[in-house]
């Protein structure tokens, strides 16, 4: 009997990666690939790349170096493992990829996953000494029309939990971002084609679905009229998918934050109350440079109105420090704003000049300037998701339990705010929602006790 032939994915970056990566794994399945998590057992190796931050392109060259040692082995074995590099890297790098680093088979841009079984084909198949294949094209045909769906079983492996790409690029063009080159103009997919692989999700077992763009409050897909829906409607006609009992979206911007977003929120019990709303400064002097197009009065008035709609609301956000021009003065302002949102959590980054993007002309803050105000920034941030969590102690909490625990007869799961809880329950439990009395907080995980086990799933309730 043949060996089945494998590959193995490794994905940098965000979520929208991880679900390509699916996807590239997915689109593979037919061609008789199945998903190794071992590197040496591999066939194909897929580097799937992000460049949004610093030495992405350094990153990416010392693991190929590292993926060439299994590829050496495998060849003195007398077996055949390809490379590939996938996402933003290749999109950006292309053809100097392969110039570079001799190892690597194959290049593939963010919108070709879908040609990918052709091109392994061509590569494995045809077993042309030497040759490469670098297609980095933005192709006229949207790959999420072509790309071959997951299994059933596949997606149960996955977890209860998943990822469902909306909406893909963006227009907005901020002066430190990557993302309009690499990943294009903003396109969003139809209404029914989303609406179909929830239900494929869901049929599957999958009980939350998180939809993912780079803008995705910017969504206007194809509705079941013909015009083009708001993020909203998907997310009503999304709520109506038997089996689903939490949605969440990101990543939001707060230009596109709309009244009738906020109705969702209001209205939907299976819309998480958990906003992630990234402001990346709180000057308005560097929003201005950062071509943010909306100001510190636009971004709290968003979140006012959102409260408004929710009272149980929380937020978290993305903060950029030291971004060229910033000074003591405009860094506090960051600082101020944290307070004033008092958000349950956010990610924080040390700008870092992309090239091809404006601001990587700008003059640069110096390092330990932007290395301090980070340390600054988070420890103010800590304070805020340390008082988030432990506001939990005492309360009753709906806990969605998704996986084994790492003690016999624990499971973890997740609050509507993504905070891991750990419970003793038993295994039948995945899958469902429960209510937890929460008993203590360590560092990134709450603890407690089911009040009500329940064997049947219970939706969500909104007013955690
Ligand atoms: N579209 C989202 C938005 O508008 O906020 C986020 C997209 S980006 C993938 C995620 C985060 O990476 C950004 O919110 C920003 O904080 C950070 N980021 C992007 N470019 C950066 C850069 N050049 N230096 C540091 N952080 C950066
Ligand atoms: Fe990048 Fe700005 Fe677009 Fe977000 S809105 S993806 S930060 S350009």
């Amino acid at each position: 009997m043949s060996r089945p032939r494998k590959v193995h994915v490794k994905s940098f970056g965000c979520q929208m990666n991880v679900y390509d990566s699916h996807r590239m794994a997915d689109a593979l399945a037919p061609a008789g690939f199945i998903e190794t998590a071992r590197i040496d057992d591999a066939d194909l190796v897929i580097l799937n790349t992000c460049n949004i931050r610093e030495k992405a392109v350094d990153k990416l060259y010392s693991e190929i170096g590292r993926v060439r040692e299994f590829k050496e082995a495998a060849e003195r074995d007398g077996r055949r493992m390809l490379i590939a590099v996938a996402g933003c890297v290749a999109q950006a790098e292309g053809q100097e990829i392969v110039r570079r680093a001799s190892a690597v088979d194959l290049v593939v841009g963010s919108q070709n996953y879908h040609r990918l079984p052709g091109m392994i084909a061509r590569l494995q198949d045809n077993d042309i000494a030497g040759e490469k294949i670098v297609d980095t094209e933005f192709p006229a045909e949207d790959k999420f029309d072509v790309l071959a769906a997951p299994s059933r079983s596949t997606i149960a492996k996955r977890g209860i939990a998943a990822f469902v790409t909306v909406q893909e690029g963006c227009d907005k063009f901020c002066t430190f971002c990557v993302v309009p080159y690499t990943r294009g103009a903003e396109v969003s997919r139809a209404v029914g084609k989303i609406a179909a692989e929830v239900e494929r999700l869901a049929a599957a077992g999958v009980r939350e679905v998180t939809l993912i763009g780079q803008n995705v409050n910017a969504y206007h897909g194809t509705g079941a009229d013909g015009r083009p829906a708001t993020l909203a409607q998907l997310l009503r006609r999304l709520s109506d998918v038997p089996g689903i009992v939490r949605l969440r979206y990101t990543t939001s911007h707060p230009l596109d934050m709309s009244d009738d977003l906020i109705a969702a929120h209001r209205d939907l019990p299976a819309l998480m109350p958990y906003v992630h709303l990234p402001v990346q400064s709180g000057s308005d002097r560097m929003l201005a440079a950062m071509n943010r197009r909306h100001t510190r009065r636009h971004y709290l008035d968003a979140i006012a109105r959102l409260r408004a709609g929710r009272a149980d609301l929380a937020f978290s956000s993305d903060f950029i420090v030291g971004f060229p021009g910033e000074t003591e003065d405009d860094f506090r302002d960051t600082l101020t704003l944290v307070d004033e949102v008092g958000y349950a959590g956010a990610y924080t980054f040390s700008y870092s000049p992309r090239p091809g993007t404006p601001a990587a002309e700008m003059e640069p803050v110096p390092q330990a300037v932007s290395a301090e105000r980070l340390q600054r920034l988070q420890a103010v941030i800590t304070r805020h998701q340390r008082s988030f969590n432990t506001s939990f102690i005492g309360r009753t909490v709906d806990v969605l339990l998704e996986k084994p625990g790492r003690l016999p007869g624990q499971l973890v799961g997740k609050t509507p705010y993504l905070q891991t809880v750990q419970v003793m329950a038993g295994l039948e439990l995945i899958g469902s929602v429960e209510p937890v009395a929460i008993t203590g907080t360590g560092t990134n995980t709450l603890f407690g006790a089911i009040t009500m086990p329940a064997h049947a799933p219970v939706f969500a309730t909104a007013g955690a």
